[in-house]
């Protein structure tokens, strides 16, 4: 009888960092109520699991969050999990709630430097504990993922995804799209690293290519602070704008611009803009869309952008611009060296 389908029979130890979030929910048997799901009873739970091939251990998170809560200092603890536990596991799962799991991806995903290991993030929009919960196949195909290998030993998928539903997307290319459907999950931009139908079917061609295994993880955790996110929209007032961009601090701004990365060219609007950028801020363009690039040298009304010195997101989301500009003005590098990191892709998080 064939007991596990893992696409090989290498056992793997895997941790999975519990943060909060309504897949660690159940209902209590007294008084029906939702409250915190143990998962270090996860092999009682779900016995299904030992057939995996892996071996799990559980690190719940000292104070259990609705991710609508979460801060950079808590992706610096996730971040801290990971990095004392690295050397003992091939992969992790971080279990996380919905709403603000594309951000901490996204933000992991710069601050875990020299990752060679599966980091795996996923949820549900369903209690664990109800029914017709999403969270259990979301939970099971994202230890599968984690700790699957090459023939040779390599991790399948060495980088930071997120798995939803039926597809395993990178990370910091991912956006909470629904509120209310199980395919809560999109990747706009950048195709699945992987679709998990009868078989979980990898797409190594959008995998991420490690050049060396013996890389040393290293954890940036100085994020800063000073950042903002900017939505255009017709109307939007020079002087709400002004005070927006005067606030004391600020370092860098994700302003979401119109269609391939178009705005307003009222003088006004462009001066301060220069005055912004002259001031040292750094002003990255994204698009407001649902998908594609910016393409400042296509209209006019970008190519006065980038004549202020507005950088191109090309088409990042928000989500990873601003907890890119949060990792790279964190390491508090001349200028020039800071805006020459946030122009080229550091872990596959825009297209060239
Ligand atoms: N509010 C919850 C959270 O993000 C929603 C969820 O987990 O789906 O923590």
């Amino acid at each position: 009888m064939k007991t596990n389908n893992m696409p090989n029979q290498q056992r793997s130890s895997i941790l999975i960092v519990y943060t909060g979030g309504t897949i660690g929910m159940k209902n209590d048997e007294a008084t029906g109520a939702l409250v915190p799901f143990d998962f270090s009873g996860i092999y009682e739970e779900f016995p299904s699991i030992r057939r995996l091939h892996v071996d799990i251990d559980v690190h719940t998170m000292p104070k259990l969050i609705d991710s609508s809560n979460v801060k950079p200092s808590d992706w610096c603890a996730i971040a801290e999990v990971i990095r004392t536990n690295y050397e003992r596991y091939d992969g992790f799962v971080i279990l996380h709630g919905t709403d603000t799991m594309s951000y901490t991806a996204s933000a992991l995903s710069f601050m875990l430097e020299n990752l060679t290991k599966p980091v795996v993030f996923t949820g549900s929009q369903i209690p664990i504990g109800v029914m017709r919960t999403d969270g259990r196949e979301n939970l099971i195909t994202a230890i599968e993922i984690a700790g699957a290998k090459h023939p040779d030993g390599r991790p399948m998928v060495p980088e930071v995804s997120l798995l939803f539903h039926s597809r395993l997307c990178r990370g910091n290319r991912t956006h909470k799209s629904s509120a209310e459907e199980l395919d809560a999950f999109s990747s706009p931009n950048y195709p699945p690293l992987a679709e998990v139908g009868v078989k979980i079917a990898y797409n190594q061609a959008a995998i991420a290519k490690i050049e060396r295994f013996d890389w040393e993880l290293k954890t940036a955790t100085m994020l800063s602070e000073g950042v903002a996110i900017i939505k255009l929209f017709p109307g939007i007032g020079e002087y709400t704008l002004r005070a927006i961009l005067a606030v004391e601090g600020l370092r860098g701004v994700v302003l979401e611009t119109y269609g391939a990365g178009n705005a307003p060219t009222a003088d006004w609007f462009l001066d301060l803009m220069r005055e912004t950028v002259e001031r040292g801020v750094v002003v990255l363009n994204v698009t407001q869309c649902n998908n594609g690039s910016v393409e400042m040298q296509l209209y006019e009304t970008g190519q006065k952008l980038q004549g202020v010195g507005v950088v191109s997101g090309h088409d990042m989301t928000t989500e990873a611009a601003i907890t890119k500009l949060m990792y790279v003005l964190g390491k508090n590098l001349p200028l020039e060296e800071s805006l020459e990191l946030m122009k080229r892709p550091l872990r596959g998080e825009f297209t060239l």
